[in-house]
């Protein structure tokens, strides 16, 4: 039962979302196709956060990964504009990317959807990708592009492992697309959660597997959700590993049977105001019924 109190609550968080929508929309830069968008795709990224750190057969595991310019974030994200990719030198390669243009040769190299994914298809069967190290699924912020979200992560369907994640998690539309890309690309979408009760509430939904973050100075390594939920914090801030290493091959994130949270402590630039904004969003539910 929702009570009068978080609906009125619900219809505020809904005004907001659409306010920022519409203004949005009056900014020429907003995508409104796949071809206002650009994207970078590092065939192996040298991200220390990704690829293989422990040699196998004397080598690393190739994580590729990719960049999908500012304009797929979702205006709805509790951390929009002020995340880890707006700080540190990922934001001066995002900026490029989402610009369609580098000012700098050293600046990651935009690309369109068409290259993007033919460069995806042309990786080794061996290769791992993690799309969208920065931005989203391809969207215009408020909804995802679903037959073009399909087209990119099915492009990945030879290789490893692949996955990404999503905040596109703020309206029915959009969970049933992401419940149809987990179901039909090999690629796992995980959904962003922003906190323990948000994480309950999209497991809940069934669209796909969930992450979530905790406080940077949280110690736990694993426990249980207030909705019964376990969670489990990412190897890689337990113990020297990348992604590549993660899971013996089968990194967690790629995973979209497993029954557990992903948890993040938060960290890198934007800690702060990462850590309000996840301790602050409430009524989760009531925010995607909006
Ligand atoms: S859980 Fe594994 S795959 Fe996911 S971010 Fe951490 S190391 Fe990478």
């Amino acid at each position: 039962m929702i009570t009068a109190a978080a609906k009125l609550k619900r219809a505020q968080q809904t005004k907001t979302i659409r306010a920022a929508y519409d203004a949005a929309i009056l900014n020429p830069e907003v995508a409104t196709t796949i071809n206002d968008l650009s994207f970078h795709l590092a065939p192996k990224s040298d991200n220390d956060k990704l690829r293989g750190k422990v040699k196998k057969n004397g080598r690393r595991q190739q994580v590729a990964g990719t960049i999908s310019g500012r304009q797929t974030c979702p205006l709805s994200c509790a951390w929009i504009n002020k995340c880890y990719g707006k700080f540190g030198p990922i934001d001066y390669h995002w900026g490029a990317v989402t610009d369609g243009a580098r000012k700098n040769p050293s600046q990651a190299k935009p690309i369109k959807f068409d290259e993007l994914i033919t460069g995806i298809k042309a990786l080794p069967a061996s290769a791992m990708i993690r799309f969208s190290q920065v931005g989203d699924l391809p969207g215009d912020g408020r909804d995802l592009f679903y037959a073009e979200s399909l087209k990119m992560l099915a492009a990945a369907d030879h290789l490893a492992a692949a996955w990404t994640y999503t905040h596109y998690a703020d309206s029915l539309d959009n969970l049933r697309a992401v419940r149809r890309l987990n179901k039909f690309a090999k690629a796992a979408v995980n959904l962003s959660a922003n906190n323990d009760a948000d994480a309950d509430d999209l497991i809940a939904r069934k669209c796909g597997p969930v992450v979530s973050v905790v406080a940077a100075d949280d110690a736990r390594k694993t426990w249980i959700t207030p909705g019964g939920n376990r969670a489990v914090v990412c190897p890689a801030q337990l113990r020297e590993i990348g992604c590549g290493d993660c899971g013996n091959g089968r990194p967690l994130c790629a995973r979209k049977d497993r029954d557990y949270i992903v948890a993040f402590r938060i960290h890198g630039g934007g800690t702060k105001y990462v850590q309000a904004a996840s301790k602050a969003f409430q009524l989760p539910t009531a925010k995607r019924n909006g």
